[in-house]
């Protein structure tokens, strides 16, 4: 990201071990062609140039080595000299053990600026000997007058001479013309009023102190308001003002030669504005930003970020992202941003960062790459959000439905004997109309019993899952079979219903039989649950890579696309009026993804809104016994 060039180059060898994209730019080579390449080998052309023993000579001694406008000499492909020229520094980097075994080279290409003054500098010096001849040599006069005028004329440059201490415009190149956005006709008039605009601007005073003191001045990025057809133009120029002498050795002409760079300075202006636009937007969002460099080096974090830590961001970056963490996420971490790196996708995590009072605090973290233009990973983009609040209310919900759990359980063993007790009492009555009502009540209080007891069984392993404290009890068992016996329960509670079970073979697995009927006792419940205009549900089950796949389908309202992976969320329930009309707690699918996890497998979904639901449930196969299709 940096405007600079960096690159890190490690031992004898030269061997170039990390480089941004400037420095690629600058040297016309992919990173492909550098990375753990030699430096001489990559650029052969620099063997004859001071570099490579200065990067050794900075990893023998430790110093460090500045060095201001080096010309860099590269042969292009046709054999021609590229000349650029850089600002470098060498500085020594020690590795764990402390010695300096690489060089961190920092560069700043400056060839426009060095060309730009070379040229002003070409042109004043030509311009000042020939002057100094014209001064000398009467016979050659007006030749050399002619050569003035023809070199001043065709120079790229902006050329004029002005004359006295009126600063009278003697002569003016059309590059100068076209500039100050004048035509000829101003020729001969003093510079005061050629460009009136001028007035309350630096140049009148620079000018007459030049011509009073025979001292040239040179001045870079200067700008100018000048008038262009009416309409005010700032224009940048970097700009020679040299005093010439007479043969008496008095100030006799100013010569100006100016070089345009409005548009160099517009561009840098431009670019500094975008950084600091795309700051301060960093600075404003409540998320706490931060980039990361591929080696995990941190290079910028958002005001948030500072004001969480209380740290400046030297402390910040200094101290250490891996600092931050939980001592109980820094692996986690680690690895999935690598699983996320080599997946090319953002890496998500709830995890705590240490606030500046040393407190823990929950935040959900979205690390996602971004890549340069080769498709290589340039850099890592973090959004941190607090969610400690939302963390906190969670644990309450969770407490509160664990001890509701464990509270309601007695009460309601109790109700469930007392109903067996009078379901027993009314089986010895005389069979009277009321004694006949009285019996069916309590048989509908001892279903919804069951209902109730299993809701709050759900709960119960709600929170068991959520504390990891789910234990399974695994057997060998036929999950055909175990099928078999659910769908049956189903048609005599549901004989309305149309159940289309399909068996591809006898198929036996090593699970926890009880939790795997629950997990398929509540994807059945729902697919009848939410066809409230469809009696059809198809169960199948076969086997492929040694694996089980059970597929139940409904042909019911069916979910939609943005809500299919939510579901299987704790408490998640589909938005909308459905959800009156569909009771339920959302924790029906949290539970079967939570066992169906816990056993190695997965479950996934497949659905189109007003189409039906599919749930695949895919389990381990243990051992299979070959079959042929049965259908029931
Ligand atoms: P509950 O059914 O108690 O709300 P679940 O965890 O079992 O909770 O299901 C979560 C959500 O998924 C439901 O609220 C419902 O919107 C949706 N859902 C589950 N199964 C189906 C299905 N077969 N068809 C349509 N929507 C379903």
């Amino acid at each position: 990201m940096l405007p600079a060039s960096v690159v890190v180059i490690r031992g004898d060898d030269l061997i170039i071990e990390m480089i941004n994209d400037s420095n690629l730019i600058y040297w016309g080579k992919s990173r492909e062609q550098v990375l753990g390449r030699r430096f001489l080998d990559v650029l052969p052309d620099l063997a004859n140039q001071p570099f490579a023993g200065q990067l050794r000579r900075v990893m023998q001694t430790g110093e460090i080595i500045d060095v201001k406008e080096s010309p860099v000499l590269f042969t292009m492909a046709d054999g021609s000299l590229r000349e650029t020229f850089v600002d470098y520094t060498y500085q020594p980097l020690q590795d764990l053990l402390g010695n300096t075994n690489r060089v961190l080279v920092m560069s700043f290409e400056i060839t426009d600026r060095v060309k730009s003054r070379q040229l002003l500098e070409q042109y004043t010096e030509a311009l000042g000997n020939l002057n100094e001849s014209l001064s000398e040599v009467n016979d050659s006069l007006v030749k050399s007058e002619k050569r003035f005028k023809y070199f001043i004329e065709e120079a790229p440059v902006a050329i004029g001479v002005l004359q006295g201490q009126q600063l009278i415009l003697e002569t003016a190149n059309s590059k100068i013309l076209e500039v100050w956005g004048k035509n000829t006709d101003i020729i001969g008039l003093p510079l005061a009023l050629a460009l009136p605009e001028l007035n309350g601007q630096p140049f009148l005073e620079i000018l007459d102190h030049v011509f009073a003191t025979g001292i040239s001045r040179y001045v870079n990025e200067i700008n100018a308001f000048l008038q262009h057809d009416g309409e005010v133009k700032e224009l940048f120029f970097n700009v020679a003002y040299k005093a010439v002498s007479g043969l008496d050795g008095a100030v006799s002409d100013i010569l100006i030669v100016a070089a345009d760079v409005t548009e160099q300075v517009n561009a840098r202006k431009a670019m500094e504005e975008t950084m600091r636009h795309f700051r301060d937007l960093a600075d404003l969002v409540p998320a706490k930003i931060s980039n990361i460099q591929p080696n995990g080096e941190v290079t910028f974090y958002n005001q948030q970020w500072l004001d969480f830590a209380g740290m400046d961001f030297e402390a910040l970056q200094s101290f250490g992202y891996d600092q931050m963490i939980h001592p109980d996420e820094v692996d986690g971490f680690h690895n999935g941003l690598q699983k996320a790196a080599t997946e090319r996708r953002a890496h998500i995590a709830e995890m705590r960062f240490k606030n500046r009072h040393g407190e823990y605090i929950w935040h959900l973290n979205v690390v996602s790459p971004s890549y340069d233009e080769y498709g290589n990973l340039k850099m890592w983009v973090g959004s941190t959000t607090d969610i400690q609040a939302l963390k906190e209310e969670d644990q309450r919900k969770m407490d509160f439905v664990s001890m509701l759990s464990h509270e309601l359980k007695t009460p309601i063993t109790s109700i469930k004997a007392h109903v067996q007790m009078a379901l027993r009492l009314l089986g010895r009555e005389t069979n009277t109309p009321s004694i006949q009502k009285l019996n069916s009540s309590f048989d509908r209080i001892d279903k919804l019993l069951v209902q109730l007891t299993s809701m709050i069984g759900d709960m119960l392993d709600l929170s068991r899952l959520d504390a990891g404290r789910m234990d399974l009890s695994t057997e060998s068992f036929a999950i055909d079979a175990l099928i078999q016996e659910i769908v049956d329960d189903f048609r005599i509670s549901n004989p309305q219903h149309v159940f289309d079970v399909t068996v591809h073979a006898t198929v036996v697995i090593n699970a926890d039989r009880g939790r795997i009927g629950q997990v398929l006792i509540n994807l059945i419940a729902n697919l009848i649950k939410y066809s409230p205009n469809s009696k059809k549900v198809d169960i199948d089950l076969s086997t492929a890579n040694n694996r089980v796949q059970i597929a139940v389908r409904d042909y019911g309202i069916g979910i939609e696309q943005k809500e299919q992976q939510r579901i299987f969320e704790r408490f998640y329930r589909v938005d909308g009026k459905n959800e009156k009309f569909f009771g339920g707690f959302g924790i029906g699918l949290f539970l079967a993804h939570g066992i169906i996890t816990q056993h190695g497998g997965t479950i996934s979904v497949e659905s189109e809104v007003g189409g039906g639901t599919t749930f695949r449930v895919h389990l381990l196969l243990n051992s299979l016994s070959a079959g042929t299709a049965i259908t029931s």
